[in-house]
């Protein structure tokens, strides 16, 4: 923990935390060294994390990275944090995102943007993804042994991929969303980003299980994920989806792919074609379903209960929301919100909501079928490297179309991780995606352990 205090410190210029707390980790890893002596460690004793600053941690501030929560310090403790902390993990800070997990580059932080530490191989400021950038970046940058991320529509795979770590999105409902900023609800699912696949094993295990303050977390049976580790594939099934070579994507992504099934095929598995016919649709309908919850997940942020509120001459109620939250969202999130409430409208929610709904119904269907041939879906992470920071930020759809092949793992609410499988010509790391089946997380986690 020292160590990795030490680096935080060294490191600030990466903007990876917005609250550090380097003292109550140190406090805390001496009460994890006793443990150890004592013969009583938990499976993640001593080990520093970081803490994504969407997980409400119970007397150290959460800011979601927005202005709007930017006081608030929740009286209580998320249930993922809270299974970290009892099974020993030691939270050295909260790590930096996008504005309520909005975007993909972690640059609409209100807390600043997050340097990729991959940047200094070739002196250029680069993005980290998002919207867990600070989580990767911290990683990646050794300023913690792994980290929290939550995943909406690829928000741990894509940081994952750029910044050359891995990172598991697990099934929804494998953890408890009890105590996470919301996002996206029928979306949002909590995963370890971790440097090695056995860490990912280790971390979900601590992290996941039923919650019986969450409706949606699933009453499952919670298999040893690291037993799961055998590095035997043979006579798996590798589905390679047609839909998702899309056009326009770069040559060494197409050979980073290939190379991936080959490494598979190498272990003993079987590579089978697969269609998942309705993936074009698939960003168009996240970005309904995504800002229709988020519109609705929002309006508790009034200015009244907690957090931001405006401060001087207010004529009436009306007046206090309007400016508590003209003041307290950013850009990103104000067009968020009123995508939401367009598609939600009275007018225009059967074009919009309930045929998106539809289509995500279809797309499920689609990984079902799939995997009835397959145990395991191969795919790019993102069609690109990391680009450099201040790219691709004038233009929402653009930086939409990164979410391209993970978003219809989120929209079927399958199990899905990155994994660090080689470097781009410029030298920066690229990420292959392994989809599992519902709950199959095990199958999931063997097969990636291959690739590394
Ligand atoms: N980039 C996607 C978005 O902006 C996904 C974010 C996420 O998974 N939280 O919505």
């Amino acid at each position: 923990t020292q160590a990795h205090v030490d680096t935080m410190a060294a490191r600030k210029e990466l903007n990876a935390f917005i609250t550090e707390t380097p003292e109550l980790a140190l406090e805390q890893a001496k009460a994890s060294d006793a443990k150890i002596k004592s013969g009583d460690a938990g499976a993640m004793e001593g080990l520093p994390i970081g803490m994504k600053d969407l997980f409400c941690t119970k007397d150290v501030r959460t800011t979601a990275a927005s202005n709007i929560l930017d006081n608030f310090i929740p009286p209580y403790e998320s249930t993922v944090s809270s299974n970290l902390k009892k099974a020993g993990a030691v939270m050295v800070g909260k790590t930096n995102l996008d504005e309520f997990a909005m975007g993909s580059a972690n640059i609409t932080s209100a807390f600043g943007t997050v340097k990729n530490p991959w940047g200094s191989n070739v002196d250029k400021d680069l993005v980290p993804g998002g919207s867990s950038g600070g989580s990767a970046a911290a990683v990646a940058g050794e300023l913690c042994l792994a980290a929290t991320g939550t995943d909406t529509g690829g928000s741990i795979r894509q940081p994952a991929s750029f910044s050359g770590i891995v990172g598991l999105k697990p099934t929804y409902g494998r953890c408890s969303r009890w105590g996470i900023v919301a996002f996206a609800s029928s979306l949002d699912q909590a995963g370890p980003m971790t440097k090695t696949v056995r860490d990912s094993a280790i971390m979900l295990q601590s992290m996941a299980g039923y919650d019986v303050h969450d409706s949606t977390s699933a009453r499952v049976e919670l298999p040893d994920f690291e037993a799961a580790l055998t590095g035997d594939i043979k006579g798996l099934k590798v589905g390679i989806p047609n839909e998702y070579k899309v056009d326009g994507m770069p040559e060494e992504i197409t050979a980073l792919w290939k190379q991936g099934e080959e490494m598979l095929k190498d272990a003993g598995a079987e590579i089978v074609p697969v269609s998942l016919p309705h993936t074009k649709y698939a960003l168009a309908t996240y970005y309904i379903v995504a800002p229709a919850e988020a519109s609705s997940n929002l309006a508790r942020y009034d200015g009244v209960r907690y957090g931001h509120r405006a401060e001087g001459e207010l004529e009436n109620l009306d007046d206090l929301y309007m400016k508590t939250r003209g003041q307290g969202f950013g850009e990103e999130v104000q067009r968020r919100i009123m995508i939401g409430t367009y598609v939600l409208s009275a007018g225009y929610y059967d074009a919009y909501y309930a045929k998106a709904q539809k289509i995500r119904t279809l797309i499920s269907q689609d990984f079902a079928k799939a995997h009835e041939a397959c145990d395991v879906i191969l795919t790019p992470t993102c069609p690109s490297e990391a680009f450099g920071i201040g790219e691709n930020e004038d233009d929402p759809v653009k930086m939409y179309l990164n979410d391209v092949f993970t978003v219809p793992t989120s929209l079927a609410g399958l199990p899905g991780i990155s994994v660090p499988a080689g470097l781009s010509q410029g030298g920066l790391p690229l990420g292959l995606q392994l989809i599992g089946r519902p709950f199959d997380e095990e199958t999931l986690l063997r097969s990636a352990e291959v690739l590394e």
